[in-house]
């Protein structure tokens, strides 16, 4: 039986606007392949601008629904939903691996996050308020925090279900109505947990989906003029282009961009945590993380034994079909593949052969070695580009002044890490390095209550925590005389 069959993979999936699961107005569709072997899995409907025009009319009536019902309803929405999304868990992890290739392991902890935020938001619907403000005896001020409106959420396929949870829950929960572009590459769970949705009786226009090319939906959705607020996970150049269209409308947009995170290693850190650590940082989901550690930063005086020990590590990592559930499956699209082996080649010409990995597996899916390359020079363009893949640089460096340089010697700013048992190295670090959330000896430390968000060219606003109410929101000042009989 082929992976398809087993996990009853529907031969279309289509839109979902205004409570209706429906083909794109044009009827087209677009094939979506297995990652592990480079056959199609299904198609999806290739929605487009007039499919976007559907989408923000239907929820623009959802929003007048939706305003109408309590923050504790909400809450109770959101709770049913994330019940749901758990017991759909077999099915859904197993269509994720299928989509987007990940290890099955992987993609049950994906379906988790999702539900667990839309758990955590519900908790939050009805306790988002604003604040009262001391004037003078003759006024009386309070704040209101009330919803953005017809939101829209552009995500990425490297954690579809995770990101849908991340950036829809919160919209929802805060009074928003959503509509979800997913990436073409990964459009499957999206449309499944839209379903889902109207199961737990969402009402109609409340969370729409418009699966489609970033060019045709992702376009006509962030230069919509019906559309109040965007949330864009993405890369740069991307971003910056929704950006731009969403200025044309002074649309409130909130960018979640791209990464090229140092991973600093002192001697004293603990040997095998920072290894584990380490390892996990760049290889885990096959380095197609936005915070994936992909520049590692060790200490001269260790630099020989740890790379030496990760080469070990990183060569045993089993790789192969996520539906076996390896270490690491396959990248995501041919397209993604070749664009992860040319930076190999350029790794190659930077600094010649690979410590381990380098190689293509041969297979007829997307597949690729776990890769370090030792040697880098922090100016070398395998150091500050993303390459998003499996592929570390290593970087050597003499002391902490150095290691704070070079791991601020970058346009990106999303997340470091630092692996030592020196607490007050480990907060200076904190502390003088630019990137939205540190790490202080486990990388990707931390959950859906806090904050995640970029410097510099890795973005601006914050998702997850209390941090994604406010950027859902916005605050009305009420200001009353009370002098006057
Ligand atoms: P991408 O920018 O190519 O696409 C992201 C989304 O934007 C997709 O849904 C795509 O269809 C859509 N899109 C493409 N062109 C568009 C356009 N002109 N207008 C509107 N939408 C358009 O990114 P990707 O390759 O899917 O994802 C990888 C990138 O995402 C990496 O740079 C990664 O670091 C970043 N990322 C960031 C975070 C974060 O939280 N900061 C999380 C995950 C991924």
């Amino acid at each position: 039986m082929s992976q398809t069959t087993e996990t009853a993979v529907e031969s279309e999936y289509n839109t979902v606007i205004g409570g209706e699961v429906r083909p794109a107005a044009d009827g087209t569709t677009f094939t979506t392949p297995d990652p592990a072997t480079g056959e199609p899995l299904t198609e999806i409907a290739a929605g487009k601008a007039s499919d976007v025009d559907d989408a923000v009319a239907a929820a623009t009536v959802g929003l007048e629904e939706w305003d109408t019902i309590s923050p504790q309803e909400r809450g109770r929405y959101l709770h049913d939903l994330a019940n749901l999304i758990r017991e759909h868990a077999d099915r859904l992890a197993k269509l994720e691996t299928l989509d987007n290739g990940k290890p099955l392991s992987h993609a049950y902890a994906d379906v988790e996050t999702c539900a667990r935020y839309f758990e955590y938001y519900a908790g939050i619907a009805d306790k988002v308020h604003g604040d009262s403000i001391p004037l003078t005896q003759e006024y009386a001020d309070y704040t209101i925090r009330e919803p953005l409106g017809v939101t829209a959420q552009i995500i990425p396929w490297n954690l579809p279900t995770n990101i849908f949870g991340r950036s829809v829950a919160p919209a929802l929960a805060t009074g928003n109505v959503a509509i979800v572009k997913p990436a073409e590459q990964t459009s499957i769970t999206a449309i499944e947990i839209a379903k889902l949705a109207l199961e737990v009786g969402l009402p109609a226009g409340v969370l729409n989906v418009v699966p489609g090319f970033g060019a045709d939906a992702g376009a006509a959705l962030s230069s919509h003029g019906g559309v109040d607020a965007i949330s864009f996970t993405g890369s740069v150049p991307t971003g910056i282009e929704v950006g731009k269209s969403a200025m044309e409308n002074v649309t409130n947009v909130h960018l979640e961009l791209g990464g090229k995170s140092p991973n600093v290693v002192f001697p004293d850190a603990d040997w095998e945590a920072a290894l584990e650590s380490t390892a996990n940082a760049i290889f885990a989901n096959a380095g197609q993380v936005c915070s994936a550690g992909s520049r590692l930063l060790v200490h001269e005086d260790i630099h020989d034994e740890f790379v030496a020990d990760l080469a070990e590590r990183a060569a045993s990592l089993s790789v192969g079909p996520g539906i076996d559930d390896h270490d690491m499956g396959p990248l995501v699209s041919e397209e993604h593949f070749e664009k992860v082996t040319d930076y190999i080649e350029l790794g190659r010409e930077e600094v010649g052969e690979p410590v381990t990995g380098g190689n293509v597996l041969d297979h007829d899916g997307y597949f690729i070695e776990p890769t370090i390359f030792d040697g880098v020079d922090n100016e070398m363009r395998i150091a500050q580009e993303e390459i998003f893949g499996p592929v570390l640089s290593v970087i050597e460096f003499s002391d902490e002044d150095e290691a704070i340089e070079i791991a601020n010697d970058i346009d990106y700013g999303l997340v470091a890490g630092i692996h030592t048992e020196n607490l007050g190295r480990a907060h200076r670090f904190a502390r003088d390095v630019d990137a939205g959330q540190i790490y202080i000896n486990e990388w990707f430390a931390g959950g859906e209550e806090t904050p995640f968000g970029g410097f510099k060219q890795s973005g601006f606003g914050r998702e997850k925590g209390l941090e994604a109410v406010h950027g859902y929101t916005q605050v009305k000042n009420v200001c009353a005389t009370i002098e006057h009989r």
